[in-house]
């Protein structure tokens, strides 16, 4: 059922929400967070839930959390495993009833005081509202070094505009979450999606807090593969792009060799060569080698994709049942 009048019916409070927020390993904080959460929404609607997704925790958070209060209308989704927040979300949207999903941490790093300007925007008819951080300096400069990077290489190399700075922070309509829910790829990039799958959209800027407690799961090592997930799944451009190499470098090869015939010709034959061989054999070689892994991180993910396997697994549900 789609809401009609968006305006009347945040006034009214009538809209459902769901939010859906991944944990890992963050039992410091799920008892604070989900009760602060709660209380924000009850200014806002009548109906709510919240959809916890833990992501295979390995200390007392899905204790914790089966534990709360029943009047948080906190609902769990423990997966079986750690899949990533990215899987997490995933699971969290495809269980989310609402009328409008809205995604945030559990670490009070995104304010919930922006909720409201969400809805807000929501109800003059953008169908996404994301948040985009303001600072990042409570990040090291490599993390935030690395980021630029990748955010000027994918505007480079994809078609899809992500929006620099904006992260999981957002409010989605339904009719984008269930645009989303029907994406059925195993590896998930949920940046590219959000841009991928378009809708009127709207970014609210934000400044990020300081995690309250525990410690960020998100290693340079985690980035950089979350990086290559965003680049292969978005752009086949590092595919393609060897074509054009060859093709210069036959070129080259060309041109130099007729360069060589005809000194030869013409000078006689006293060619020194043997470093030129040595720099071309390893030149050749560092290209080949480079092109071959790049397929290689291709071919990984379409093996990924081609088995098929369940985009996660679920190992208890609480809260589902009314
Ligand atoms: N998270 C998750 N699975 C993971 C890592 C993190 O569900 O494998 C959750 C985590 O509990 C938090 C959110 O994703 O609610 C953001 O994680 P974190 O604070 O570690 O990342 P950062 O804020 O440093 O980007
Ligand atoms: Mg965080």
């Amino acid at each position: 059922m789609q809401i009609d009048n968006r305006k009347q019916a945040l006034q009214d409070k009538t809209v459902r929400i769901s939010c859906v927020v991944p944990v890992f390993n963050e039992e410091a904080l799920v008892d604070s967070f989900f009760e602060a959460l709660q209380a924000k929404l009850l200014e806002l609607t009548n109906t709510f839930e919240i959809i916890a997704i833990d992501d295979g925790s390995q200390d007392n958070t899905v204790k914790k959390i089966a534990a709360l209060p029943k009047k948080y209308h906190v609902k769990l989704i423990a997966l079986s495993r750690n899949f990533g927040k990215e899987t997490a979300l995933t699971a969290g949207l495809e269980h989310a009833t609402g009328d409008v999903a809205i995604i945030l941490d559990a670490d009070f790093q995104h304010p919930l005081e922006v909720i409201p300007t969400f809805l807000t925007h929501w109800s003059e008819g953008y169908n996404m509202v994301y948040g985009v951080r303001e600072n990042r300096d409570n990040e090291s400069s490599i993390k935030r070094n690395f980021a630029r990077l990748f955010y000027w290489l994918m505007t480079k190399i994809t078609k899809i505009d992500i929006p620099n700075n904006a992260g999981d922070f957002r409010l989605l309509d339904r009719k984008v979450v269930d645009a989303i829910n029907q994406i059925q790829e195993r590896t998930r990039f949920m940046k590219g999606l959000y841009a991928w799958v378009g809708f009127k959209k709207l970014p609210v800027p934000f400044t990020v807090q300081e995690r309250a407690a525990g410690k960020s799961s998100w290693g340079l090592a985690r980035l950089t593969e979350l990086a290559l997930t965003g680049i292969t799944s978005f752009s086949d451009i590092p595919l393609r792009v060897w074509g054009l190499i060859g093709f210069v470098i036959s070129l080259i090869s060309l041109v130099y060799a007729i360069y060589i015939v005809t000194v030869t010709l013409i000078f006689g034959a006293d060619l020194p060569g043997f470093p030129s061989i040595i720099v071309a054999l390893m030149f050749f070689g560092g290209i080949q080698l480079l092109s071959i892994g790049i397929l290689g991180e291709y071919i990984a993910r379409i093996f990924t994709e081609v088995k098929q396997r369940p985009k996660y697994l679920i190992e208890k549900k609480y809260g589902f049942e009314d």
